[in-house]
């Protein structure tokens, strides 16, 4: 039967990246060795467990292995032309349908392509492409590093037909239905030529392979063989030497997590970092564990340094994978770490479990809540440990992984204290470095008794927001939190140390004694504008009142001690919630040249007309000030351009 070569284009996304590959632009080359490897030993796991659960399922598991198989070209000496340099990478593994060629090797099957887009077009130095392949990690398209042309031969576990994958790193890739292939995968490359400069190695010398496979994927838990020829001097002499054929497996297969730290390198830990977690950055922090007792299981952790593309997605999954007993029974378990813990990576091996344990029958299995509640203590610890000891590592985990972390704060009421004291704010103190709220605390007045923060969108807009006037001008420090999650969790966490958390913009704030006296008299002369306020805004606002927040601004909208922020409405309506719109309270600043003049005005019968459009244009900037949204924009402009016509 003749083969239909049908040719096809790499979805855009995957073609820029593969443009990068193609251009050498990632300086460790070596490492699309380990891609391949993971790969293949990915495809055995899922095999095993396959074969596992599906007894019709006719395949063959009792040699479950990985091969390398080197083929070096004529030699040069022999005068011909000089045939391909390959390195094949086979694995008789589950192997891939056609349609999942097409969707895993075609396209970038993982989420956050979008990002990945925005990023690569604004790509252009090198230094912005090693941060990218790290934040994204490259798995199969690692291999146009060193290859010229790859080619994919597979057929999956229980199916007949084979497909056949190759592609030279351009835009395109031809696929074929091929009748005859072993079960399993296999990948061939054709090498580049060797370049020294370039970092580009002879793959085909098999001590270079044996080298790269004992770095990086020595703990690879199915054997890893090489057909070597091993040369035996003649016996006689003048006698030809005899050369044979051997096979050797080139990896020692020691699972690292059964491994005590000390004697398991740095580097060690790395490698094995990138293969579970398939990143290609360095691991921030190494989290073993080993619990004896009534569940007994091994657990191999990794706090990241680089947040995945992914991260923010809401599908996105936790990355540990559970063995039971050596014996790989999957990987994304979110039940064994909480959703805010998500950027954790690493392998729990449990003693004593079925492995027929299925998704459904995790989420009420009794060992994996200890499992989960034992590693959550452990993780948070190892945070606390890095803010304690390492305080650049903390820095880049904040950065990387606070947003993600203070998730926490709403959902885990079980250790929030904790979480709370490992979290880090943009604070009025400091523009460069985030507060722990220990340092806050630390740095309180001795008048002040709460600690202030506000929450709004921008750093630029809070502290420009008239809210924080008072704040400043009396050398108050207040806490700058910007995250979407931080509208939420400041509502479910009351307090710190004893102090309770105190929004600029919402209730009644203390701030202190008052430098000036306040003037009760003419305060109290302020009661027939705050009702006349009250009655002409009454659409907008539930009262009006003095503030004490204010030193520059008229006026500004404060939200009820216990009530919504217009922020957080907004947050839930974008999630499809009903939330009632809440009217909030004006605050006026009593030595402010417009209410003190508005104050005259209302005295004086003549100046009545349009003081009603002066409250609305005073409203209206209250809520630009702070950011807000105009319920009509249209009006306010009218008003205020009929104003504007009348000063010019
Ligand atoms: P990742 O491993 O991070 O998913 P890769 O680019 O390395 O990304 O691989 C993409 C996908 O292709 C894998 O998720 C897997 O489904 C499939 N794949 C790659 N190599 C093999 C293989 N040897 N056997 C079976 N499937 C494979
Ligand atoms: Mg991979």
């Amino acid at each position: 039967m003749s083969e239909q070569v049908e040719q096809r284009e790499f979805q855009a996304e995957a073609r820029q990246l593969l443009q990068l590959m193609v251009h050498s632009i990632y300086s460790n080359k070596d490492s699309f060795l380990r891609e391949l490897i993971s790969n293949a030993s990915d495809a055995l796991d899922k095999l095993r467990l396959e074969a596992f659960l599906n007894k019709d399922l006719d395949v063959d598991t009792s040699d479950l292995h990985i091969e390398v198989d080197i083929d070096a070209g004529a030699s040069e000496a022999t005068g011909t032309e000089r045939a391909a340099r390959t390195l094949t990478i086979r694995d008789n593994g589950i192997g891939m349908s056609r349609d999942e060629v097409v969707d895993l090797i075609g396209t970038l099957a993982k989420s956050g392509t979008a990002e990945l887009r925005k990023k690569l077009g604004e790509t252009n130095k090198a230094s912005d492409a090693e941060e990218l392949i790290g934040q994204f990690g490259i798995g199969f398209y690692s291999t146009f590093m060193v290859a010229d042309a790859v080619e994919l031969l597979t057929r999956k576990a229980g199916e007949s037909a084979a497909t056949r994958w190759e592609s030279s790193g351009d835009g395109t890739y031809t696929i074929a239905n091929v009748d005859d292939a072993p079960q399993g995968t296999s990948v061939t490359l054709h090498l580049k030529p060797e370049d020294a400069d370039d970092e580009l190695h002879d793959y085909t010398a098999p001590w270079k392979i044996r080298e790269l496979v004992k770095k990086y994927s020595d703990f690879i838990s199915w054997p890893i063989r090489m057909e070597v020829e091993k040369t035996t001097p003649a016996a006689e002499e003048g006698g030809e030497p005899t050369v044979t054929v051997e096979t050797e497996t080139i990896n020692s297969r020691t699972a690292l997590w059964a491994k005590p730290k000390s004697e398991v390198s740095d580097e060690e830990y790395a490698q094995f970092y990138k293969h579970v977690a398939h990143a290609w950055d360095e691991p921030l922090e190494v989290i073993a564990m080993k619990a004896e007792g009534t569940f007994e299981y091994q657990a191999l952790l990794f706090i990241p340094s680089m947040a995945p593309f992914d991260l923010f997605n809401r599908d996105g999954h936790s990355g540990v994978q559970l063995y039971v007993k050596r014996v790989f029974i999957m990987g994304d378990c979110d039940e064994l770490v909480p959703e805010y813990l998500r950027f954790v990576k690493g392998v729990v091996d449990a003693q004593d479990m079925s492995l027929n344990v299925s998704r459904e029958m995790l989420q009420q299995d009794r060992q994996i809540k200890v499992i989960r509640r034992s590693l959550t203590k452990k993780v948070l610890s190892a945070v606390k440990d890095l803010q304690a000891n390492r305080s650049d590592a903390y820095e880049t985990f904040w950065t990387q992984f606070g947003r993600v972390f203070k998730e926490g704060l709403i959902s885990d009421a079980d250790n929030r204290d904790m979480v709370l004291r490992l979290s880090s704010f943009a604070s009025t103190f400091s523009d460069q470095v985030p507060t722990t709220l220990a340092d806050y605390v630390g740095r309180m007045k001795d008048d002040q008794t709460q600690i202030f923060y506000a929450t709004g969108e921008s750093r630029q807009l809070l502290e420009r927001s008239p809210h924080l006037e008072a704040f400043k001008a009396k050398g108050y420090e207040v806490l700058l939190l910007t995250d979407p999650v931080d509208e939420v969790w400041v509502e479910s966490v009351p307090e710190f140390d004893g102090k309770t958390l105190q929004s600029v913009a919402k209730g009644e704030v203390d701030l202190g004694a008052s430098d000036e006296p306040a003037d009760e008299t003419a305060h109290g002369d302020f009661a027939e504008l705050l009702t006349w306020l009250q009655e002409t805004l009454d659409e907008h606002v539930k009262e009006v009142r003095l503030s004490t927040r204010l030193t520059s601004s008229p006026a500004c909208l404060i939200t009820d001690t216990f009530g919504i922020t217009p922020q957080l409405a907004r947050m839930y309506r974008a999630s499809g919630q009903e939330v009632p719109v809440g009217k909030r309270i004006l605050e006026l600043n009593p030595d402010h040249p417009l209410v003190t003049g508005l104050r005259q005005a209302l005295t004086d019968p003549a100046h009545r007309d349009g003081l009603a459009e002066t409250a609305e244009l005073l409203y209206g900037t209250a809520l630009l000030a702070e950011g807000g949204v105009l319920d009509d924009p249209a009006r306010f402009a009218a008003l205020l351009a009929d104003r504007l016509a009348r000063t010019v």
